[in-house]
């Protein structure tokens, strides 16, 4: 009987779980350093993509209970937000809106139930063999430390990635990542639209900056605020802290919103776009954060997570030989192309900020084009699809990806 150990109980840990309990593999230990429930700092919105992939792991009735929107509002610099509705795609016409703390407890209630052993305590060492087959890793407990032998190991602990630095994955910071933060505030009357604010820089000390408003049910909502960032290229002054730029969203909400003291600040760091690797080697593999997986336009992470616990399963199910080259390949294959198009229109929004107030407002003034938008941004162009938009969805990826960094590396 084989054991896999699953290293961070997130999204992305708790879908590989439930998958390889459900696949046969044999004995599964999940392993996070905090104790379940937890909170994670987060913009707790679920695109129609992330639901797929809940309903895949048996929690679509679950999904369906939450607090639902019908598109998303979206505005840049100071032009008024404008409404599009979710298209209709292979995905559910709606988002949801759950606070992580809900959502991460219900997924690994699930790995849970599928029969995974949970242990509560943090990853410390990882012992590999001469070619970096990892044999074992050591579990820090309230009750002291005990190596545990594995068979396979999968690399689920968020952007920072302790136990995936060990094994020698480095973060590509100087390519792009993103540092953003969040609270929640009391908005009783914010309707059932996600609202997303583009905010490009208006100094060159500024990043490209992004901010939200998610209504998560019962009158309340999660704002946040979040920085485009590149180590190398930009921007090219001193940055504001964290804190400082989510209070001046938060003021700015103000001029239309009206709203106590917000709660519950958190910021984290975010590994976008696939900037990062190695993400495998001869019987472990990274997933969700871990390897690198949030959307660079949206700060989405939550599809990718759910999605590539799965898909890591089923490739050591379907083989567990030559691990270390078929899951960068199939990242690569999956998300390269629409992750190198992000990076692309970041850049660009983040490098020529006026060209982007006057492009943007007219792209989505219009329903198409909107929808073009919105299917771009939360990746809902599925691998059948026809028509202009998958199309063009698919030729600014292929464009893009042959002349971007490469991901998954
Ligand atoms: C401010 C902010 C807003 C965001 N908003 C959204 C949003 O609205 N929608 C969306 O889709 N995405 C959003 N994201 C991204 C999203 O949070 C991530 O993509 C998602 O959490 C990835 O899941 P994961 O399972 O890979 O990692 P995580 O959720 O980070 O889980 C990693 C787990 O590993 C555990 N761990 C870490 N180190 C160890 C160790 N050494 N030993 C044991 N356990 C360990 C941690 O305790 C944690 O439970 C946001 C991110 C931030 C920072």
């Amino acid at each position: 009987m084989s054991t896999t150990v699953v290293v961070g109980s997130g999204p992305a840990g708790a879908a590989a779980a439930i998958t390889a309990r459900e696949s046969g593999l044999g004995d599964v230990l999940l392993v996070d350093k905090a104790h379940f429930p937890r909170d994670k700092c987060c913009g707790d919105g679920l695109t129609p993509r992330a639901i797929t992939a809940l309903g895949e792991l048996g929690l679509g009735v679950w999904a369906g209970l939450q607090a639902r929107q019908s598109g998303v509002e979206i505005s840049i610099g100071s032009h008024d937000p404008c409404p599009i509705p979710w298209p209709a795609s292979t995905h559910p016409d709606f988002s949801i809106a759950v606070k992580r703390v809900e959502l991460d407890q219900a997924l690994h209630e699930r790995a849970v139930d599928a029969g995974a052993q949970e242990i509560t305590g943090r990853v410390s060492t990882v012992q590999t063999a001469d070619d970096g087959t990892v044999t074992s890793v050591r579990v820090r407990t309230t009750d002291g430390e005990d190596d545990i032998a594995c068979d396979h190991l999968i690399v689920a602990d968020g952007s920072g990635s302790p136990v995936g630095a060990m094994l020698g994955r480095e973060w590509y910071r100087d390519e792009m990542y993103a540092v953003a933060s969040r609270s929640y505030v009391r908005i009783p009357d914010l309707g059932d639209h996600m609202r997303i604010a583009i905010l490009p820089p208006t100094t060159p000390d500024d990043a490209m900056g992004y901010g939200w408003v998610f209504p998560i049910g019962d009158g309340w909502a999660n704002v946040g605020y979040g920085e485009m960032l590149s180590n190398k290229h930009w921007p090219s002054g001193p940055r504001k802290s964290t804190r400082e730029l989510h209070e001046r969203y938060v003021e700015h909400l103000r001029r239309e919103f009206d709203f106590g003291e917000p709660e519950d600040f958190a910021s984290a760091p975010l590994a976008i776009g696939g900037l990062v690797g190695p993400v495998a080697g001869p019987n472990w593999l990274a997933v969700g954060d871990a390897a690198g997986g949030i959307h660079p336009l949206t700060g989405e992470g939550i599809d990718f997570a759910l999605e590539t616990g799965r898909a890591a399963i089923a490739t050591i199910a379907q083989s567990p030989d030559d691990l270390q080259h078929r899951w960068p390949a199939l990242l690569t294959a999956e998300y390269h192309n629409p992750y190198a198009a992000e990076r692309f229109i970041v850049r660009t929004i983040g490098r020529h900020p006026g060209l982007a107030r006057r492009v943007v407002p007219h792209l989505i003034s219009s329903s198409w084009r909107g929808r073009l938008v919105l299917t771009t941004s939360a990746g809902l162009v599925a691998p059948g699809d026809r028509g202009l938009i998958a199309g063009t969805f698919r030729t600014t990826g292929a464009v893009t990806g042959r002349r971007g960094v490469p991901s998954f590396t």
